[in-house]
């Protein structure tokens, strides 16, 4: 079987961690002689990326040294990684690689400090550090212990346009050089390492995907493939039936459907990033999620017709922090072309909504990224009064079984008996029920549906 197998930050945490991907990857070289190695797509090392947007925060307000300092540890933290696993004339290269990239950042967020703004294109420069690094050191512990391995630069393969921090892949100039350079060391017998989340422009400018984006990468590399399966391996079991942040003892859910996953992903569930199926779906390639801590389960299998048993609800998820706006018109709203007017405010701004409901004279929509509300509601306002209501949360319970079952829906609202529901709503695919209630309420709202419907 043909794989990709992308590791997340907490499967990269460490030394340890980096031994328990290269036995893993072992295991998949060694359980399928006939077929080809597995390109290996890594996160940056957990926290990682966090430290070095805290870096960014330290050089806008103009603090050079400290932004400096954690720099400098985080170059300490990964060459002491690098040290425990590789060697000799490895581990001489390895060092100087990763000193001269964390260099070269250190002086472009000194320039950054002193006029006091890392622009978007500063901020994507700085964050791919950490998946660079990562990779780079993967790759040196196969080499290490004898796995034949490559490390490739994301940046020559995964080309994107030039919005940055939340760029969009280039899929055909992508796929030709996914071939080009990692299929072809694929087909040598090597496996090829890159970093994931990081790519680049046309023209070699470094762009990122958007938080979480690793598990995209890979199903972009997967697709552009064609390979039998995308890998995720993180630090739970697989897709669970709620968050374990949020939820006592949730349960694996072993199967599930692309549309499902897609649901539970945009709506909280951070073990896969949200436009990884995408990609999968194109091609109808299943994804499996996996614990690199035990290897030995399992995981859930994401397909196109993914039905598990089951006769009830499917997963839940929450998206905590959003804010719901309601914007009123008592003379418009019926007029045709006032939605549209909405709308346009929304697109203008690049500010995404994710539930919308509409009454007689008013329509509300919630808005998880707050960046250019300002802007919008006073749009908004030259045609209709606005509200906004901040420290909301979407909590959302999914399952291709909500069409068959309509009993569903009714024991789901029975749960949350006195929790006050702001806003209801069933998507045309009836593949989820949608609540917005307060943020306050999520875990009481999450834990009643769960025991409703999981335990
Ligand atoms: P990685 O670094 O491997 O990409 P993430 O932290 O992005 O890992 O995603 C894994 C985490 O997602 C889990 O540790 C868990 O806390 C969280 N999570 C949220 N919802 C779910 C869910 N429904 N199932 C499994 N994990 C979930
Ligand atoms: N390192 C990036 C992040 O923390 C991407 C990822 O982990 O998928 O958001
Ligand atoms: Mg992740």
């Amino acid at each position: 079987m043909n794989v990709v197998m992308k590791f997340g930050g907490t499967s990269v945490a460490d030394a340890d961690a980096m031994n328990r991907v290269v036995g893993i990857v072992r295991r998949q070289l060694d359980g399928s002689l006939d077929d080809k190695p597995p390109v290996v797509v890594v996160s940056a090392m957990s926290k990682v990326t966090d430290r070095l947007i805290e870096t960014e925060r330290l050089t806008g307000i103009g603090d050079a040294d400290r932004a400096a300092q954690m720099l400098a540890d985080l170059l300490e933290r990964h060459i002491a990684v690098a040290r425990s696993l590789v060697d000799g004339e490895a581990l001489v290269r390895l060092t100087a690689q990763l000193t001269g990239e964390f260099a070269a950042q250190t002086a472009s967020m000194r320039g950054f400090a002193a006029r006091g703004d890392v622009p978007p294109r500063g901020h994507d420069a700085l964050v791919a550090l950490g998946e660079l690094a990562s990779s780079r050191i993967m790759a040196a512990a196969f080499a290490a212990q004898r796995v034949p391995s490559v490390w490739v630069d994301a940046r020559a393969v995964l080309v994107t346009d030039a919005e940055h921090t939340a760029a969009t892949p280039d899929m055909d100039a992508t796929c030709a050089r996914t071939r080009e350079l990692l299929g072809a060391r694929v087909a040598a017998g090597e496996v090829p390492v890159v970093g994931g989340f990081i790519g680049a422009t046309a023209s070699g400018v470094t762009t990122t995907l958007g938080r979480g984006g690793s598990d995209y990468s890979a199903a972009i590399f997967g697709a552009c493939l064609g390979v039998d399966e995308i890998q995720i391996w993180t630090d739970v079991d697989g897709m669970l039936t709620a968050d374990p942040r949020v939820v006592g003892r949730p349960k694996l859910v072993p199967q599930l459907s692309f549309a499902e996953a897609s649901e539970l992903a945009y709506f909280g569930a951070k073990v896969l990033h949200p436009s990884t199926i995408l990609p999968a779906v194109a091609k109808n390639i299943p994804v499996r999620i996996l614990n690199s801590r035990r290897p030995m389960v399992t995981g859930t299998i994401i397909t196109a017709d993914g039905r598990g048993d089951g006769a009830t609800l499917t997963a839940l998820a929450c998206k905590r922090g959003v804010t719901v706006v309601d914007i009123t018109s008592t003379r418009m709203l019926m007029a045709h072309g006032f939605l549209r007017r909405v709308f346009e405010v929304f697109e203008r701004f690049k500010t995404a909504v994710d539930v919308v409901t509409t009454s007689e004279v008013s329509v509300s929509v919630t808005v998880d990224n707050p960046r250019r509300l300002d802007d919008v509601v006073s749009n908004l306002r030259n045609f209709a009064d606005v509200a906004c209501e901040p420290d909301m949360a979407i909590v959302c319970a999914v399952g291709e079984n909500l069409r068959a079952d309509p009993t569903l829906f009714t024991r789901a609202v029975a749960a949350l008996d006195r929790i006050p529901l702001r806003l209801v709503s069933q998507a045309a695919s009836r593949r989820n029920i949608t609540f917005v209630l307060r943020d306050a309420d999520v875990p009481e709202a999450m834990n009643r549906l769960h025991g409703a419907f999981f335990s």
